[in-house]
């Protein structure tokens, strides 16, 4: 997909976040431009550590890093190759391999595939901000996966995919997807609890047309109707997805996470701001004790 970001040039990276130090110090700040609270007492008051960007609840004496709660968290490298893996993660358009990136840091290719899961969590639908709202659409879309039970001979095989599309002037702006095995009432009434916000006004063709979260009346779903269901018009997307997940061995968890990713990386590709700075943000939004919100 185009791009039309304002993303730092690698010089610039390196201008801004020199050593670890000026990384932790961004985190610092990120963290607690809105004030402190203790994540074991919630209250207000601190002091300084005895490290130098740590704070202390005055209340209860617990001691808070500003990777503590947040994607960053123990972190066993330099947080300055940790910075650079979300910056080549956010700059490249279809991803990063674990094995160029552990090459240029010097890192085991391991340790490198396991942090970019965790910056693929953050570009996981985990925000209120992340569900759509407005006019959306509901629908369901072929995919073929690769079926890599026989190793030597992987089989193709059909799956659906449940999408949510809000719509702009016409146009699709956001999307939001879970592959499931089957569609049934409980999974869209999941669904549509996740990534769909309370006030968007959405549409199933053929099931229900126009109604809001709160008159949506789930009782009157026909399973047989969901099932059997596949729009016309699900040209638009399917390509591009199909292109995407053509790689991804069949396994659900796996088509998951890389739905999320696409549709992350399909939501931002026209906005405006810096997408290493929004992921940096969204790392440390993300707390990583959180399961995933839907586990399909
Ligand atoms: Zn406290």
């Amino acid at each position: 997909m185009e791009s039309n970001n304002i993303l730092l040039l690698f010089d610039q990276f390196i201008d801004q976040y020199p050593n670890d130090e000026s990384c932790l110090k961004h985190l610092f700040y990120e963290k607690w431009e809105k004030g402190f609270h203790c994540i074991r007492c919630n209250r207000k008051k601190y002091c300084g550590g005895v490290k130098k960007y740590d704070r202390r609840c005055t209340a209860c004496g617990y001691v808070q890093s500003p990777t503590a709660n947040t994607l960053f968290h123990k972190v066993k490298f330099s947080l300055q190759k940790a910075f650079y893996i979300v910056y080549s993660v956010a700059s490249q358009p279809y991803g990063i391999h674990s094995t160029d990136l552990s090459k240029s840091l010097q890192l085991r290719q391991k340790t490198v595939w396991h942090f970019i899961q965790k910056v693929k969590l953050a570009m996981e639908p985990f925000l209120h901000a992340d569900k759509l709202n407005g006019a959306v659409e509901i629908n369901l879309y072929p995919i073929t996966v690769k079926n890599y039970k026989d190793q030597r001979k992987p089989s193709l095989e059909k799956k659906t995919i449940l999408m949510a599309m809000e719509k702009k002037e016409g146009k699709i702006n956001r999307i939001q997807g879970i592959y499931t095995d089957k569609i049934d009432k409980s999974t869209l009434t999941n669904f549509i609890q996740h990534y769909i916000d309370d006030d968007a006004v959405f549409s199933m063709d053929l099931i229900y047309q126009n109604h809001t979260k709160s008159d949506f009346s789930y009782e009157y779903i026909v399973e047989d109707e969901i099932e059997n269901y596949f729009p016309s018009h699900a040209d638009d997307l399917t390509p591009a997805i199909n292109h995407w997940l053509r790689n991804i061995p069949g396994k659900n968890k796996i088509l998951q996470k890389y739905l999320f990713e696409y549709c992350y990386r399909y939501n931002h590709h026209r906005s405006i701001e810096d997408p290493f700075q929004i992921l940096l943000k969204r790392m440390m939004q993300r707390d990583s004790t959180i399961q995933d919100q839907f586990s399909p």
